[in-house]
């Protein structure tokens, strides 16, 4: 029989943890995972009853008012049912084999980190942490002697395909885009686009945030940054390629011409799937790639013009320290103005301008209190910004 393997998923009852369960109950359950904990935002019914399921050690809630939900629906299971941050953290902190991040934003943060001090090895799918505090998670990851295996999908292509022994060798990096509902659009028809048309996505079934961070495109932006911080790649080397079909999910060319890619259906299970089983292959249940009905593969080059997000990122990851962290926290405001029906969506990027125009991010981050301060801080200017454009245009 082969060793079990313990496992965390923070965040389960999301779109990312939905799937992570699906690609476990497809890998053998119980049988060949020992689940040490999965935790939730708010939906305890949903949490409940993934953790019977899996038969989960425990379930935290991270909405306290959720608890005796959670409790009732977990009654007789002998499986520990908590709330509130501070059980989050010590879920995170379990020490499981690996530790599946998938927490939306950057409240997906600490977690992650006390998942890596705690000497799990990391299955990334929260960006934001490599964003908001990039340097921190990898002196955290070198301490605790672990590893990240990345989730979003780019990151796990390129992951896939960069031969680390040839990393002098590497002359680029491309990450691909789907370029999101809006691609084709005119900054005109931008202008009145309701949140309905902006999370509805055309490759990818996802969470509301990255979702509308796709149509803004401040996704790619954020995964320009993740690059960066996850690659050994200088990075003017990192180039975006909007791609719409998404079928290559990224690729590493090399000094001698090659490019190396990796491919499949817009389907988070498999690489979900392939940090779970790393250093192995296994089983995901997804639909395989039919190249005949696909017959062809369109490439377009990214249109700053329309999609400032993409200049906004570069710049925030060029000024490095806490400005990426900045940029992350006023898009998250500005985001769920928007979704709020608050501001229109082209003020989300112009929000996120005016705040980066103004924060002053210093250097870089020495603790996790610096990175909230920043995040929170930002936050607070992307409030006042938008009050101040609102007065303006009363
Ligand atoms: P989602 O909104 O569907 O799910 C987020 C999960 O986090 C839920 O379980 C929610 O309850 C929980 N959560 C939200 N706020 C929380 C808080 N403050 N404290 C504790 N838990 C909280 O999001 P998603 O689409 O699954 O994305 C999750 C992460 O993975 C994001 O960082 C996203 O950028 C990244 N990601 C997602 C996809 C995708 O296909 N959905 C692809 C690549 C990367
Ligand atoms: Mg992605």
């Amino acid at each position: 029989m082969v060793a079990r393997r313990s496992v965390c998923v923070l965040g389960s009852t999301g779109s990312v943890g939905r799937s992570t369960l699906d690609v476990i109950a497809a890998h053998g359950g119980a049988e060949t995972w020992d689940v040490q904990a999965l935790t939730g935002g708010s939906n305890a019914a949903l949490l409940a009853e993934q953790a019977r399921a899996v038969g989960a050690k425990r379930a935290v809630i991270q909405n306290e008012g959720a608890l005796p939900t959670l409790r009732e629906a977990l009654a007789g299971t002998g499986i520990e049912a908590a709330a509130g941050d501070a059980a989050l953290l010590e879920a995170a902190g379990c020490g499981a084999d690996v530790c599946l991040s998938a927490i939306a934003g950057a409240a997906g943060l600490a977690p992650t980190l006390a998942a890596i001090r705690a000497g799990s090895t990391l299955a990334l799918a929260n960006k934001e942490s490599m964003v908001c505090a990039g340097g921190l998670v990898r002196q955290a990851v070198e301490k605790a002697g672990t590893r990240i295996l990345p989730v979003d999908s780019e990151h796990s292509a390129i992951f896939q395909v960069l031969e680390e022994r040839h990393s002098e060798a590497i002359d680029r990096i491309v990450l691909t885009a789907s370029g999101g509902p809006f691609r084709a659009f005119s900054l005109e028809q931008m202008r009145t686009v309701t949140p309905e048309d902006a999370i509805a996505h055309p490759q990818w079934s996802m969470g509301v945030a990255i979702s509308l961070d796709s149509a803004t495109m401040f996704n790619k932006g954020l995964e320009l940054i993740e690059a960066d911080q996850l690659f050994p790649v200088a990075s003017h080397k990192i180039e975006i390629l909007v791609h719409p079909q998404s079928i290559i999910h990224s690729m590493v060319g090399y000094l001698d011409g090659s490019i190396l890619a990796q491919l499949g259906t817009p389907d988070m299970r498999t690489p979900i799937a392939y940090a779970l089983g790393w250093p192995k292959r296994v089983d995901a249940p997804v639909e395989r790639l039919d190249f005949v009905a696909l017959s062809r593969l369109d490439f377009e080059a990214p249109d700053e013009a329309r999609f400032p997000a993409l200049r906004i990122a570069r710049e925030a990851m060029e000024a490095g320290g806490l400005a990426p962290c900045a940029m992350n926290g006023a898009k998250e405001v500005a985001a769920e103005a928007f979704l709020a029906r608050r501001i229109p969506f082209l003020e989300i990027a112009v929000v996120v301008e005016c705040v980066m125009e103004t924060f002053d991010h210093g250097p870089a981050a020495a603790s996790l209190d610096d990175v909230i301060a920043a995040d929170q801080g930002a936050r607070t200017l992307a409030r006042e910004v938008m009050q101040r454009r609102a007065r303006q245009f009363a």
